[in-house]
């Protein structure tokens, strides 16, 4: 029996346990970012390994069937693990269908735009799983803890997200959304690593220590675009992500199961090239 389903038939599936279900109040004061249900890192090895080549199959037929566009978002504080992830999970695809984009602070050309304007340019095509490294929810993140826009303007967010969701699922993009979290500890001993490592000094600024002051404003805003933002069309999972190996294994999981319930098949080919010799 693999690894996943040994775990699955003992805690049940981690996209049922992570999912904030819709109309949840999401309370991270209370939630253990370092809960692993049940796993084992010895075995978390296995387990990814298998998940990771589930992942490259099934990617494999989205690529080829060209029907399904896939959104992965991936949020989380400073040093919560986005760019591991995708380094150790989102590596399983063939990088020619898996377009990476990394939202940083706007441009002037991107600011003169709606606030939806620079994340629509990067949604997949069909065929295409693409990936968000923070994304359109940095517009009630840090420029609500920011104020860089009025309150009455960020108010109105949540809503026009999960319309725009909405709309892009409709039109078949399938949206899976995942928040890392990790606790104020664990970003503490992260931060502290990339300052004292010298080929990671480059991913430290002066300014994260004035973002990490700021832990509980950020608290607030997560919990509220976890609690008001996810959908039955774009689901947020909350990942407990204290333990990488865990947050790895769980994101391939949720990811593998999303992918499985699309049932994309290869295209048959042209009509009656079966059987044709090639000389
Ligand atoms: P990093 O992910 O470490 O490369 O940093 C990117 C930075 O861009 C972070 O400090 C984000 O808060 C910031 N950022 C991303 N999107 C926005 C936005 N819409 N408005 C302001 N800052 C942003
Ligand atoms: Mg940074």
């Amino acid at each position: 029996m693999a690894e996943r389903d040994r775990h699955r038939a003992k805690h049940g599936a981690l996209r049922d346990r992570l999912r904030v279900d819709p109309g949840t109040a999401v309370d991270l004061e209370h939630f253990d970012p370092g809960e692993t249900y049940g796993r084992e890192r010895v075995e978390a090895a296995l387990e990814l390994s298998e998940g990771l080549e589930r992942l490259t199959a099934l990617q494999d037929r989205i690529w080829a069937e060209a029907r399904h566009a896939v959104l992965v978002v991936l949020q989380g504080i400073d040093a919560a693990g986005k760019d591991g992830t995708i380094r150790h999970v989102m590596t399983a695809f063939n990088p020619m269908g898996c377009p990476v984009t990394s939202f940083k602070v706007p441009t002037d050309e991107e600011l003169a735009h709606d606030y939806l304007w620079r994340v629509h340019r990067r949604t997949p095509a069909r065929g295409e799983i693409a990936i968000f490294n923070r994304s359109h929810y940095e517009d009630v993140l840090v420029v609500r803890v920011h104020e860089l826009v009025p309150r009455d303007a960020w108010e109105k967010r949540y809503e026009q997200i999960n319309a725009w969701e909405h709309q892009l699922a409709d039109e078949g993009t399938t949206i899976v959304k995942f928040f890392l979290a990790i606790d104020q500890d664990e970003q503490r001993a992260r931060l502290q690593d990339r300052v004292d490592d010298p080929t990671r000094r480059w991913k430290f600024r002066s300014a994260d220590l004035a973002e990490r002051a700021r832990w509980h404003d950020y608290r607030k805003a997560f919990e509220d675009a976890l609690s008001r933002c996810s959908t039955s069309w774009a689901p947020w999972y909350l990942v407990p992500s204290n333990h990488k190996w865990f947050r790895n294994l769980a994101v391939a999981d949720i990811l593998g199961d999303v992918l499985e319930d699309l049932h994309a098949e290869y295209p048959a080919g042209e009509a009656g090239i079966e059987g044709t010799v090639v000389r």
